[in-house]
C-alpha cells in the first residue's frame, strides 16, 4: 500500500509539474506530449518517468544535454511524499493536488488561478471541520482579514488572490483553528523572508508572494494546530 501510495503520487506529481508550467503559459494539458524546452525534441516515454529518469539521464535533456529544471522531480518527489503521508484517503489526495498546484503557480508567477480555488472550494465541501454555516464563516473572516491588509498596504502585501483563496483556506482549517492558521502563515512567510534578505537573494522592498505560506499553514495548522492552541492557553 506504502508503495502504491508513492508511486501513484510521483504519477501524479509528473502531471502536476507539467499542469503548473503549461497553465500559466495558456498551453493546453491536451497539447500532446512534453518536449524539452532547450531543443524542442519530444521527450520520449522512458525519458518521461517521475524522478526516475531524472536520475537516468543525470538531470540533463538525452538530445542537447542542457540540463532539466529541478523543478521536475522536486515537485515528482513532494508529491509522492505527501501522498505518503496522507494515505488511502480519495478526497484529502485530490485536496492536496490542488493546493499544491495554487502553491507552484503562485510561487513562479505570483497569481492564485480562480479556477483552483473554485474546485477546492467545492471539493471542500466534503471535508469541512465544522457545520456549512460555521465553514463559510470561516472563510469570510479570513477573506475579510485579507481584504483588510490589501487595502491597508494598498494592494502590494497581499494580492486578491490570496483574498480568494483565504475563503478556501478558512473554510477547510474551520473557525477554530483560525487564528492559528493565519499565525503559522505569517510566521513561515517572516522567517522565509529574513532567508531571503540575509541571503540577499530579496530587497525589502521586492516582493514575496504570500499565497504559498497561506497553503503550506493549511497542513501544519491541521496537524499541531490543536496542541499550539493548548499551549498558548497553558501560558
Ligand atoms: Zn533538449
Amino acid at each position: 500500500m506504502v508503495v502504491i501510495l508513492f508511486v501513484l503520487g510521483l504519477v501524479f506529481g509528473s502531471f502536476i509539474s507539467a499542469l503548473t508550467w503549461r497553465y500559466p503559459r495558456g498551453i493546453s494539458v491536451k497539447k500532446g506530449r512534453s518536449v524539452c524546452p532547450k531543443c524542442r525534441k519530444q521527450i520520449a516515454w522512458y525519458d518521461n518517468i517521475p524522478l526516475l529518469s531524472y536520475i537516468l539521464l543525470g538531470g540533463k535533456c538525452r538530445n542537447c544535454r542542457k540540463p532539466i529544471s529541478w523543478r521536475y522531480p522536486v515537485i515528482e518527489l513532494a508529491t509522492g511524499i505527501g501522498f505518503l503521508l496522507i494515505g488511502p484517503q480519495i478526497l484529502w489526495l485530490i485536496i492536496f493536488c490542488i493546493l499544491e498546484i495554487i502553491f507552484i503557480i503562485d510561487f513562479e508567477h505570483q497569481i492564485i488561478p480562480d479556477s483552483f480555488v473554485f474546485a477546492g472550494l467545492f471539493l471542500s465541501l466534503f471535508l469541512i471541520p465544522d457545520s456549512l454555516f460555521g465553514s463559510l464563516f470561516a472563510g469570510f473572516l479570513a477573506s475579510t482579514l485579507l481584504v483588510l491588509i490589501h487595502l491597508l498596504t494598498k494592494g502590494r502585501g497581499m494580492g486578491l488572490g490570496d483574498v480568494k483563496f483565504a475563503v478556501l483556506g478558512g473554510m477547510l482549517v474551520g473557525l477554530r483553528l483560525l487564528t492559528v492558521w493565519f499565525f503559522l502563515a505569517f510566521l513561515t512567510g517572516a522567517f522565509i523572508g529574513i532567508i531571503l534578505i540575509l541571503g540577499r537573494k530579496a530587497r525589502l522592498k521586492s516582493q514575496i508572494a504570500f499565497g504559498p505560506f497561506l497553503v503550506v499553514a493549511i497542513p501544519l495548522a491541521l496537524l499541531y494546530g490543536e496542541k499550539i492552541l493548548a499551549w498558548l492557553y497553558l501560558n
